[in-house]
């Protein structure tokens, strides 16, 4: 690792003539964008030669904490004192295509001040290479442009998301979107240029009007074609066709570097304390016995899924390890853990609020994950070789859901209400049955090649020099 770093910053230095220069990065201020943007950011650090600096420009809500971060990175707060109760969409109800829009309003004008401040104080031996923004900040990238600065775009989804989030305007287009009933069958209906994708995986969320999901994706597509490169945290042995689609309808380079979280340590973003006293929870048991269940940083449920969701992992006799965040249940800020329940599963199971994933997920004694696959949770599962129970709300979610079940078959969906005899008959389906064992392998197999991907001669290896390279060129 050490030799590889180092190779990769001589060819960095001698791109860029030695110089040394400032990264300047813009996350969207949610979990599962945060993580991945600290995650490259440490990346470029670490293999630029000591001639790369990071500068991160963030919101004030959901701010990244600079103490987890080494010397040679700046933070700087945006929008200071500006309201941001309505910029935090909450649960699965919420509209995210109205917050992006207003998050974009909100940041771009405090940014233009505080950008050009960072390019007045630059440094002669420091000077900004460029600015990497989230694929949903087009605002903050338009004040770039117009200060000069190129940009490039991360995106931090997974490459067939951003191939359906392409095929979107010509579906509306066509009429097909919004779907114009609610019809099983109209909903079921394949769309031939997406497949496995059904009508009904490209409603993202269903509060948000459909004019603000066209704008909203108009405005990611512009930011990627607009920008000097997109960089995709996936790699190219799990989604080749869909990343060669991304080339040659986006027209820009692509840097397909991932997955990030295993070029650079994952954690000094989480939002939430981990409780790590699960991980001594989980030596103490089998190998490949435990189900980790986690539904991200925002997903949500009502008291009555929650109530289903306890009771089937309480009747499947199976081990698991929940996390119930403190604002898991609508309308609720207290963990209702139901009358009994713990009685009943004294010894197998431990609910925690937020547990460190990654090292969760890596662990022998986690034989699968119920999720609902926001892509960094997928892409993390993928890399330790954990089966999925999927069940998917909104945004992206969909998507990864059905390129888990149909294409790389590695877990399937809980579909429809929320059922505890359901629920009991999937996690025994994926830990104590030949179905669910042959899907551990086909996943273990996935696992193998992410670890190819990203060492020596692999994809993302050779892909994140040519990043390195171009950034010290700019
Ligand atoms: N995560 C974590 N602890 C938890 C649950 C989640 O650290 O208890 C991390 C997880 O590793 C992932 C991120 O939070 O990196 C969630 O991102 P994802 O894209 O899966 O879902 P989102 O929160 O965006 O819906």
């Amino acid at each position: 690792m050490a030799a590889a770093a180092a190779a990769a910053s001589a060819s960095a230095a001698s791109s860029g003539g030695g110089r040394r220069r400032r990264v300047l990065m813009f996350p969207l201020p949610f979990q599962g964008h945060l993580n991945p943007m600290l995650q490259l950011a440490g990346a470029l650090h670490a293999r630029g030669g000591g001639l790369v600096g990071i500068t991160v420009f963030h919101a004030t809500f959901n701010a990244p904490n600079p103490a987890r971060h080494p010397p040679g990175y700046r933070f700087v707060p945006v929008g200071e004192g500006l309201p941001s109760a309505d910029l935090i969409p909450s649960g699965s109800d919420a509209d995210f295509a109205g917050a992006l829009g207003r998050i974009n309003d909100r940041l771009r004008e405090p940014f233009r001040d505080l950008l050009r401040q960072a390019l007045a104080d630059a440094e002669d031996d420091e000077a900004a290479a460029c600015l990497v923004v989230d694929s949903n900040l087009r605002g903050i990238q338009l004040v770039a442009e117009e200060l000069g600065v190129p940009t490039l775009v991360l995106r931090t989804g997974g490459a067939a998301c951003l191939v359906a989030y392409m095929a979107f305007p010509a579906l509306c287009d066509k009429g097909l979107l919004p779907p114009a009933s609610q019809d099983k069958v109209q909903l079921d209906m394949p769309l031939d240029e997406l497949t496995p994708l059904r009508l009904r995986d490209m409603v993202f969320s269903r509060t948000t009007t459909h004019a603000n999901m066209r704008r909203c994706l108009q405005d990611l597509l512009d930011a990627g074609s607009s920008s000097s490169g997109i960089i995709l945290n996936t790699f190219q042995d799990l989604e080749n066709s869909d990343v060669q689609k991304i080339s040659n309808g986006l027209g820009v380079p692509l840097y397909t570097i991932g997955p990030l979280h295993k070029i650079s340590s994952g954690t000094e973003g989480s939002l939430l304390a981990q409780d790590q006293t699960c991980l001594k929870w989980l030596d103490k048991q089998e190998a490949d016995s435990v189900l980790y269940v986690s539904f991200g940083s925002l997903a949500s449920m009502d008291e009555k899924e929650m109530l289903e969701t306890a009771w089937g992992l309480a009747n499947s006799q199976m081990p698991f390890l929940w996390v119930i965040r403190h604002n898991m249940v609508k309308s609720s800020h207290q963990m209702s853990i139901p009358e009994g329940f713990e009685e009943a599963t004294r010894g197998r199971g431990m609910v925690v609020t937020w547990a460190p994933q990654q090292e969760v997920l890596g662990h022998h004694a986690i034989g699968g994950f119920w999720t609902h696959n926001g892509w960094n949770s997928t892409l993390e599962s993928i890399c330790e070789g954990v089966p999925m129970i999927c069940r998917p709300q909104f945004a992206d979610q969909m998507i990864n859901m059905r390129y888990v079940q149909e294409v790389w078959k590695i877990g399937f969906e809980i579909e429809g209400e929320l059922e505890r005899g359901e629920i009991e008959m999937a996690i025994k389906k994926l830990l104590c049955t030949e179905e669910g064992r042959q899907m551990r392998l086909r996943a273990k197999d996935l696992q193998d090649k992410a670890v190819k991907c990203i060492e020596e001669e692999g994809s993302s290896k050779s892909a994140m020099e040519s990043l390195l390279k171009r950034i010290m060129s700019f």
